[in-house]
């Protein structure tokens, strides 16, 4: 063999090495991609359950673990020296130095009570432990001592400074951030993973689902929604891609009183009463869990009216609504990606301000 010909060969077994390694590498990362790396926990009163794909996921998922019990640490209402605990109990009338996490969220949470009228109102606190919410040990208010707790209730009174990272609140009010906590939560999550390079992943935090990405496929991710009547059944599946989907129930949290009626954790902060809307269960999607975790509780609130009214005001949400009658009304914007499931029968809210319902979709 000449020396041209041996060096051909060598050149040519080179290249096939060459070659068969790349593949080798591009499976192996596909495979990567495609690995689902998982985590469950209990915090902020609730399980939390954790999947994330790609590489350095056992890492990422460490990380979430730590952010959830540090905002567990800010937010907790009855931790001694959270947050949340400082701003309730004051030394004086001072302004009390909280986190950046804490300072932002109260005040997303109070322009979403601007926008929805006070329905959402996070000062709610001294009438949600009076009847047991807060402890688990309900009971049925006199209707008096509601009256007066009232009296404390005013989310406007409530001023954070997002500069100095300090917030002010009038002696004797108190405030809770149960409406909004597991969506912030699910934000800052996200955010961490991004930081991380991580394009697909999702949470769920006690029932709300954020979502990264798509699935490893590049498929939208399937969120089912409960069915208020019977929750161990679903309503239907919605196929969402970067979302969050984030419920308020009546039946999430509730307690049969002596005189047998049902009494639900959503109050309505015009009157101190579990919120008595017509609504048993609200669904919000888009963007930004805290944005909807606000809105689907003040929503239960407001009723189906005011909620299409600000729905098609705000424009940055969808919806699905359930009536105590059974009915269920999903926005324009999730004809395409819901599901409904057997016996349902959805009717679409249409954006735009036109009256009446457009169209209707059949569970099968
Ligand atoms: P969950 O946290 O059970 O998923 P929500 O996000 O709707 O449900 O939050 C309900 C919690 O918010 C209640 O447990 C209570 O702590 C608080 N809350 C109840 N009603 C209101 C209200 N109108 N405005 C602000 N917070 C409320
Ligand atoms: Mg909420």
């Amino acid at each position: 063999m000449c020396m041209e010909d041996r060096i051909k060969r060598i050149v040519s077994a080179l290249v096939v090495l060459l070659v068969m390694g790349a593949v080798l590498l591009v499976s192996r990362e596909r495979r990567e991609t495609q690995t689902a790396h998982t985590k469950d926990l209990f915090a902020m009163d609730t399980f939390f359950s954790l999947k994330v794909y790609g590489f350095g996921g056992e890492d990422a998922l460490e990380q979430c673990a730590e952010r959830i019990r540090e905002l567990e640490g800010l937010l907790s209402v009855t931790g001694e020296g959270s947050d949340v605990w400082r701003i309730n109990h004051p030394d004086s009338g001072y302004r009390i130095a909280v986190s950046a996490d804490v300072c932002l969220l109260i005040e997303s949470a109070l322009e979403i009570g601007d926008e929805t009228y006070g329905a959402l109102d996070i000062t709610l606190y001294p009438v949600l432990r009076e009847w047991g919410f807060t402890t688990g040990e309900y009971r049925i208010p006199q209707a008096e001592s509601i009256q007066a707790l009232l009296e404390k209730v005013d989310y406007k009174k409530i001023k954070p400074d997002t500069e100095e990272m300090t917030v002010l609140a009038p002696e004797g009010m108190e405030i809770d951030l149960g409406a909004v906590a597991k969506g912030y939560t699910g934000d800052c999550l996200v955010e961490l993973l991004r930081n991380r390079g991580v394009t697909s992943a999702i949470l769920d935090l006690g029932g709300n689902i954020q979502t990264l990405g798509a699935k490893p496929d590049g498929v939208p991710w399937r969120v089912a929604v409960k069915d208020p009547f019977e929750p161990d059944r679903e309503l239907g599946v919605l196929e969402v891609t970067d979302k969050a989907v984030i419920t308020s129930g009546g039946y999430e949290r509730y307690f049969t009183g002596e005189d047998g009626r049902d009494y639900w954790h959503i109050l309505d902060p015009a009157d101190g009463y579990p919120a008595d809307s017509g609504l048993v269960s609200v669904t919000v999607v888009g963007d930004s869990g805290v944005r909807c975790d606000g809105l689907s509780t003040a929503l239960f609130v407001m009723g189906k009216e005011k909620a299409v009214e600000l729905y098609r005001q705000a424009g940055d949400f969808e919806m699905l609504l359930v009536t105590e009658d059974g009915g269920l009304y999903i926005t324009e914007g999730l004809e395409d990606c819901f599901e409904c499931g057997g016996g349902w029968c959805a009717e679409i809210i249409p954006a735009g301000n036109q009256p009446g319902i457009r169209s209707k979709m059949k569970g099968v």
